[in-house]
């Protein structure tokens, strides 16, 4: 079994800052990562505030953060970890493929998923119409009719990006109102494509082989409606990536991992957590990246000490 002095879990923000940081102090590491990015991928319009950069796309931000932590000493595996277990003081971290690895530290950096919307259908046609991220699929439907379901910042973000290539948008939103930044509205009123429904409840997403409709209920009248569109982004927020680590930490109301806010260590001494997966008021990229860069730091200062 290989044996590490610190496991990342994560490749998102938060995991490769302190992937960086755990090279710079001669940490021997192995960074676990589903997949490179996180939530930045899902990312449809340009990123404009992340210091020192100006504007760029989620896609060339990755890709800066990855070669950057590429060039260090740092192993990479790319798949899912699936369980974190403590015996005595070393960790032991299971991952998809049955491999096992161990370490003396773990950074816990998994982020959040996509929430989803939990009605018939929506299984059943991810990737054949139902879609979670409008910067990969926006162009699989040039010229198609299209529902987001959220009508929050990243909903009217989604509307804003596939108004390039939709011919029309509808914005579904649960409440009164939508709860997008002005700017954003007025943006997406803009486009002339984009229509807003609000007060309005996601029943069922309906197809053959792809999505041909979603009905939705209208909270006022109490009445169905199907909505022909050929495709629904889901943009109703995001939830903590937490289960293989479940026993060793304690949770807030938001299913977030609780950390001390100094290191980001948890209940677990050896296991700290950065980033996202935290509970940390604020959820920005920048905010990650240096709760990365701390977790690193703090997993030095407790190996040494140990
Ligand atoms: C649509 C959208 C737009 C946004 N726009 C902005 C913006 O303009 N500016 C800004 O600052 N912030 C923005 N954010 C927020 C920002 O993206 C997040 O705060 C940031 O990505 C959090 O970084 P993280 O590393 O904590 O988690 P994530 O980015 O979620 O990364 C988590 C990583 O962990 C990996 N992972 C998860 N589970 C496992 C597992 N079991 N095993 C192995 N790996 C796993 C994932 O593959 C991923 O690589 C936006 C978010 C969204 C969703």
């Amino acid at each position: 079994m290989q044996n590490y002095d610190l496991i990342i879990i994560g490749g998102g923000p938060a995991g490769i800052a302190a992937g960086i940081y755990a090279a710079r102090q001669r940490l021997n590491t192995l960074l676990i990562t589903k997949s490179f990015g996180g939530q930045i991928a899902r990312k449809a319009v340009a990123i404009e505030n992340y210091p020192g950069l100006g504007k760029i796309s989620g896609l060339e931000l990755i890709k800066k953060f990855t070669d950057h932590l590429k060039k260090l000493p740092v192993d990479i595996v790319q798949d899912a970890v699936v369980k974190v277990k403590k015996t005595g003081q070393i960790f032991l971290i299971s991952i998809e493929n049955k491999k096992t690895f161990q370490a003396k530290a773990v950074i816990v950096a998994s982020g959040a998923d996509p929430r989803p919307l939990e009605v018939p259908g929506e299984k059943k046609f991810i990737g054949k119409g139902v879609s979670y991220c409008t910067a990969c699929d926006a162009p699989l439907f040039a010229q198609k009719i299209v529902a987001v379901a959220g009508g929050g910042n990243s909903g009217f973000e989604a509307a804003i990006a596939l108004s390039k290539w939709s011919k029309k948008i509808y914005i579904l939103e649960r409440g009164p109102k939508p709860r997008a930044d002005e700017i954003n509205q007025e943006i997406a009123k803009k486009t002339g494509k984009v229509e807003v429904l609000t007060d309005v409840v996601l029943k069922e997403v309906k197809g053959k082989d792809f999505v041909n409709s979603v009905v939705y209920q209208d909270k006022k009248r109490k009445k169905e409606t199907t909505l022909l569109v050929d495709g629904i982004f889901v943009e109703i927020g995001s939830q903590p990536a937490t289960s293989f680590v479940e026993s060793l930490v304690d949770f807030n109301k938001k299913d977030e991992i609780i950390v001390n806010h100094h290191t980001g260590e948890t209940k677990t001494p050896g296991l700290f957590v950065a980033g996202d997966v935290a509970n940390l008021p604020f959820k920005q990229i920048v905010i990650a990246a240096g709760e990365g860069a701390k977790a690193a730091m703090a997993v030095s200062n407790y190996l040494q000490n140990k």
